[in-house]
């Protein structure tokens, strides 16, 4: 008798190990433009050589506008060259929500990168809204919706939103005033910031899908980042988060959901919540202003 509990007792810790495993992949926007930045080979080599040292696959999302011209796009294609995915993040990274933005125009911008992008090896067509806004009105939102699926395009959302382009500015801030120390408090502050939001969006997702989902964290293709993947990684690891590929990501069927929500757009968590009524959401979802209270944590401002 006392072997059979012992043998249940096995099976329940076996079984819960697996059931709490929290998985998260790589989404990085934007692209990096050579002519203008100075760093931007170095920023994409080091995000490269990271993701390959973890044996990570991930996924871009370029914005043409962001590239500048062949320069730019040769970063890009380099991903594809190294086997992650490179999806569209439209010409010219404009807000879906901005009332005087057409669908029709908008539609434009998003054909006009897929002409530039598809002929790069590891194209796929997702997309990915620039602010993460999908539309204001529900007539904009059905028909760049509607035209994304007839055009065979997959979702391109993120279920883990964070506001890594603030601490890049405050990073480029401190390094231009030579102040390390500012620097080595903000890698902190902003792993700390990556870590709080994963873990906000892990428990939300519990809360309104009943499970604990595969997550798509959204970062830029930025300094900040090039400077600490490697932290970021090994962070996530220590605090039970197990790195996944993200096209191994995106087959949760949580990336199938279109959840009918105006404003339309958020993390794809934040939108079926907002959907089924939680109140708590606040919006916009991520913000510059939220990362004051963290600054102040680590003795920044
Ligand atoms: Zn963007």
């Amino acid at each position: 008798m006392r072997h059979i509990f012992r043998f249940l007792f096995v099976l329940a810790v076996v079984a819960g190990s697996g059931v709490h495993a929290k998985q998260l992949s790589f989404s990085f926007d934007d692209g990096l433009n050579p002519d203008t930045n100075p760093d931007a080979i170095a920023i994409n080599n080091a995000l490269l050589a990271q993701l390959r040292q973890s044996n990570l696959q991930a996924i871009i999302y370029p914005s043409l506008i962001k590239l500048g011209g062949s320069a730019g796009l040769q970063l890009v294609a380099q991903w594809g060259m190294q086997g992650h995915a490179i999806g569209n993040h439209s010409e010219r990274h404009l807000s879906l929500n901005k009332a005087d933005m057409s669908a029709a125009d908008y539609i434009d911008g998003i054909a006009g990168a897929e002409r530039q992008l598809q002929n790069l090896v590891g194209w796929t067509a997702r997309y990915r809204f620039p602010f993460l806004k999908e539309g204001d009105t529900r007539q904009k939102r059905d028909a760049v919706r509607d035209w994304l699926n007839d055009r065979g395009y997959r979702s391109g959302a993120v279920s883990i939103d964070a506001s890594d382009w603030f601490y890049n500015i405050r990073y480029l801030a401190y390094e231009k005033a030579g102040d390390t120390s500012s620097l080595v408090r903000l890698k902190k502050a902003y792993i700390r910031h990556l870590l709080d939001r994963a873990h906000h969006y892990d428990e939300l997702g519990k809360k309104t899908l009943g499970y604990s989902p595969k997550h798509v964290i959204l970062l830029h293709t930025n300094k900040i980042n090039a400077q600490s993947l490697a932290d970021i990684i090994s962070a996530f690891k220590g605090h039970g988060w197990e790195w996944i590929d993200t096209e191994i990501a995106y087959a949760d069927p949580l990336y199938k959901q279109q959840p009918d929500v105006i404003p339309a757009g958020e993390s794809i968590i934040w939108s079926i919540a907002k959907k089924k009524g939680n109140t708590t959401l606040r919006y916009p979802a991520e913000d510059a202003p939220y990362e004051l209270e963290n600054l102040k944590r680590f003795g920044l401002k």
